[in-house]
C-alpha cells in the first residue's frame, strides 16, 4: 500500500553524479558509495541495485543491521564495509560472509582474531586511526597492541585497509585541523608499514574532502552526500565552480519527494488556520491540506515557513504543521484540485524545492532533514 507522500528516485541523475565524481576522483581511486542511514534517506533496498547499476561495487555502512539489508538488496558481488557498530553475534556473521569492518579498539580486534580462529576464515578489519577528530580511531598505545597482535596471529586477519576521517572537510576555516589531520596520518601510515603490516588499501576521504583536498583520494574515497546530488556546503560548491572555472551545478539531485492535496476549503478573514493561533487569514482565503506532517519527516520548524509545489507554483506552508497534515495556502492558485501533485522536494514545472532551502529554513542540515526520511515512505524508482 503505498504511503500518503511518496520519495522518487531517479537513476538516470545518480549515474550522472557517480560519472562526475569518477573524472574528479581519477582512474586509481576507487568510489566506495556510503548507504547508511537508510542511504540518506533514500532507501537501501531501491538504492543500492540503482547504484550497482551505476557501477558501484563497494559500499559503506555504519552498522551490521545496514551492512544485511545492502547485503540482501545487492547483487551478492558487491563488498561492504562496516565503519561503526557490530556486536559479537554480527561480527560471527560479518566474517563468515567477507564483510570488512573497521577496528578502533584492540578489544575489537581480539574479538575478530577468536572469532576467525574458530571458523577458519579471516576477519577483514580496516584499521581506522585517530589523526585529530576523537572520536573513534586507534592512537598511541591502543595502535601499537592493536599492530603486535595483527603480527602474532598470521593468517587470523586480512588487513583490508589504513583509514580515517576528517573532522569537518567542508568549511575552510578547518583547514588547519584538516592539514595537520592529513600530517598525521601520513605518519601513521609510515609507522604500520615499518611494523610490516600492509593495509591493501588507504581511504580517508568522505565527499568534502575528495572534492576540496585531492591529495586526501588516496586509494579509495567514501562518498555519502554527493553522489545524492547535494554538495557537503555550499562552500564546497562554491569552490568546485571557482576551482574549475564552471558556472553550473554538475550535481543532479537523485531524490523528490511528493504528496497529492486531500481536502481544500475557504476561510474567511480574521479566522486562524490550524493548531493556535500563529496563522491569521488577512483576507479571504482558499487553503489546500496535504496528509503529511512531522511523523512523515516533514519538520514541525517549518510551520509558516516551508514552500511546496501547486500546479507550476510555490505556495507558503501556513500555520502549525500537524503530525500528519500540512496546510498550504493557494488562494493564488484557483485552478488547484484535490488530488493535484504536491512537491515538498523536487522540481515541478520551472520550479524548484531544494533540500538546502528546506533546510536553511528548518535549520537542519540537509543531512539531517535526508537521514530523518521515514524508513517507511514508499520510494519509487523512475524509469
Ligand atoms: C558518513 C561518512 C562518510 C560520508 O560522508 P559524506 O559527507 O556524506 O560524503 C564517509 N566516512 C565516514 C566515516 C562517514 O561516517
Amino acid at each position: 500500500m503505498p504511503t500518503t507522500s511518496q520519495i522518487i528516485l531517479d537513476p538516470q541523475a545518480l549515474e550522472e553524479n557517480i560519472g562526475f565524481l569518477r573524472k574528479i576522483m581519477g582512474k586509481r581511486t576507487r568510489l566506495s558509495s556510503v548507504v547508511k542511514a537508510n542511504a540518506y534517506g533514500h532507501g537501501i533496498e531501491h538504492f543500492v541495485p540503482m547504484a550497482e547499476k551505476a557501477g558501484i561495487d563497494h559500499f559503506s555502512v555504519f552498522s551490521a543491521d545496514e551492512a544485511m539489508r545492502v547485503y540482501q538488496a545487492g547483487s551478492g558481488k558487491q563488498e561492504i564495509m562496516i565503519m561503526g557498530w557490530l556486536d559479537k553475534h554480527e561480527m560471527e556473521w560479518a566474517i563468515r560472509n567477507e564483510i570488512s569492518f573497521y577496528v578502533f579498539e584492540p578489544g575489537r580486534l581480539m574479538q575478530a582474531g577468536s572469532i576467525a580462529k574458530k571458523h577458519r576464515k579471516p576477519a577483514h578489519v580496516h584499521l581506522e586511526v585517530e589523526t585529530g577528530m576523537n572520536r573513534t580511531g586507534l592512537a598511541g598505545g591502543d595502535l601499537i597492541k592493536a599492530l603486535r597482535h595483527i603480527q602474532n596471529s598470521s593468517g587470523l586477519f586480512r588487513v583490508n585497509g589504513l583509514c580515517t576521517h576528517f573532522a569537518g572537510a567542508e568549511s575552510i576555516a578547518n583547514y588547519y585541523r584538516i592539514t595537520r589531520q592529513i600530517m598525521t596520518f601520513r605518519k601513521i601510515q609510515e609507522k604500520v608499514l615499518r611494523e610490516g603490516i600492509k593495509p591493501r588499501i588507504r581511504h580517508t576521504a568522505c565527499s568534502a574532502a575528495a572534492l576540496n583536498y585531492p591529495e586526501t583520494r588516496m586509494d579509495m574515497v567514501r562518498i555519502g552526500i554527493a553522489q545524492y546530488g547535494f554538495w557537503p556546503s555550499k562552500e564546497t560548491l562554491i569552490h568546485y565552480l571557482h576551482d574549475k572555472k564552471k558556472k553550473t551545478d554538475p550535481l543532479k539531485r537523485v531524490m523528490s519527494w511528493k504528496s497529492r492535496i486531500m481536502s481544500i476549503k475557504k476561510v474567511r478573514t480574521g479566522e486562524f488556520v490550524s493548531y493556535g493561533t500563529t496563522y491569521l487569514a488577512q483576507e479571504d482565503k482558499r487553503i489546500a491540506i496535504i496528509p503529511v506532517g512531522y511523523s512523515n519527516g516533514y519538520n514541525r520548524s517549518l510551520s509558516n515557513q516551508g514552500r511546496v509545489l501547486i500546479r507550476g507554483y510555490r505556495v507558503a506552508v501556513i500555520g502549525m504543521v500537524n503530525m500528519n497534515m500540512l496546510i498550504a495556502d493557494i488562494t493564488a492558485v484557483p485552478e488547484a484540485h484535490i488530488g493535484d501533485e504536491v512537491v515538498m522536494i523536487g522540481r515541478q514545472g520551472d520550479l524548484e524545492i531544494t533540500v538546502s532551502s528546506f533546510s536553511e529554513i528548518s535549520e537542519q542540515l540537509n543531512y539531517e532533514l535526508l537521514a530523518r526520511l521515514p524508513q517507511n515512505i514508499t520510494r519509487i524508482v523512475n524509469n
